[in-house]
């Protein structure tokens, strides 16, 4: 199978993939130009988007699904494993379902979680902080996990959200190959756009496993790092911000 690894701006090709139509679904151009514009959410610096093909969507979850499981077997083939043996031989379907179905889910805007508001019927005009939401991303370089907490904080522009919604949020975008920096922005940009506010902030401390496990092995390391925006840049509430976070967290 070769699959071009560029993106390109042209929908499905009719270019047959492994002997399968690319667009099996018969997804019309311009919805796979639709779902990946919500991808791209419009946020204008490419950097700051998940790369994604433009024919993303041209195949269904089932067909990627086998075509991964086919692929994945190929590449246990390719290092000698024996796949006939009883341990072995359900791992390929196994990862191409974990990779669809579980780890890399957010990248179908379709699962992207839908925001519950409220109005701010108390008037509450301080920040609110959620921290130690646990994170749980996967390294684009090196495809192994990415592992810590985000901390995100908001002041109410006249509407609340869900507290669970937060956690929800970083967690659709953790089910993304991922840089740590890109994380960060996407989980900043996408409370903004729903709480409608400027005034966001989003701290991440992550240990990555391809710096633990592999290359320089350091297992003490780890990453920061920090979106902050409207109030949040002021030095004051940015302050604030980071006692309530380094405060240890309550035990109940
Ligand atoms: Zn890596």
């Amino acid at each position: 199978m070769k699959l071009n690894g560029t993106s390109s701006n042209t929908p499905s090709n009719g270019q047959a993939v492994n002997g399968h139509p690319a667009n099996p679904v018969g997804m019309p151009a311009w919805e796979v130009d639709e779902l990946v514009d919500e991808i791209g959410d419009a946020h204008g610096a490419a950097s700051v988007d998940t790369p994604m093909r433009a024919d993303a969507f041209a195949m269904d979850d089932d067909l990627k699904i086998d075509l991964i499981e086919e692929h994945f077997r190929e590449i246990m083939t390719i290092m000698g494993l024996d796949l006939t043996d009883d341990s072995l031989k359900g791992s390929p379907r196994r990862v191409a379902k974990m990779y669809i179905n579980e780890i890399f889910s957010g990248l179908n805007p379709a699962n992207k979680p839908k925001p519950t508001l409220f109005d701010n019927k108390f008037g509450y005009d301080e920040m609110l902080v959620e921290k130690d939401i646990t994170v749980q991303t996967y390294c684009e370089h090196h495809f192994v996990p990415i592992l810590g907490k985000a901390h995100v904080a908001y002041i109410s522009s006249g509407k609340v959200i869900g507290l669970s919604k937060l956690n929800r949020v970083v967690e659709y975008f953790s089910k993304r190959p991922q840089v740590q920096e890109r994380l960060t922005i996407q989980i900043a940009d996408e409370l903004k756009r729903v709480l409608e506010t400027e005034d966001v902030a989003v701290i991440i401390d992550a240990k990555h496993l391809c710096v633990s496990t592999r290359g320089i092995r350091d297992i003490n390391s780890s990453t920061v790092t920090s979106s902050y925006s409207g109030k949040f840049a002021e030095d004051a509430t940015k302050q604030e911000l980071l006692r309530y976070v380094s405060q240890p967290s309550v035990t109940i």
